[in-house]
């Protein structure tokens, strides 16, 4: 799996990390970090992350 986030979108909510925290880490309050290639058993997390995130500033592709 392909996780991409556009981090000129992203505002640091961390929603992402609530329902993916095996993809997606808030490191503080202005740096996301996330697996841009996480193994497919974390799909239906991130594709909930691409859901939840406020501004649409996620991508999952495969
Ligand atoms: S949910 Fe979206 S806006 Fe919030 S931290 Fe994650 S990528 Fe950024």
């Amino acid at each position: 799996v392909k996780v991409a986030v556009d981090l000129a979108a992203c505002e640091c909510h961390g929603q992402c990390e609530i329902v993916a925290p095996t993809v997606f880490k808030l490191e503080d309050e202005t740096n996301l970090s996330w697996d841009a290639a996480p193994p497919e058993s974390a799909r239906e997390d991130a594709e909930a992350a691409v859901v939840m995130c406020p501004t649409q500033a996620i991508t999952v592709a495969d």
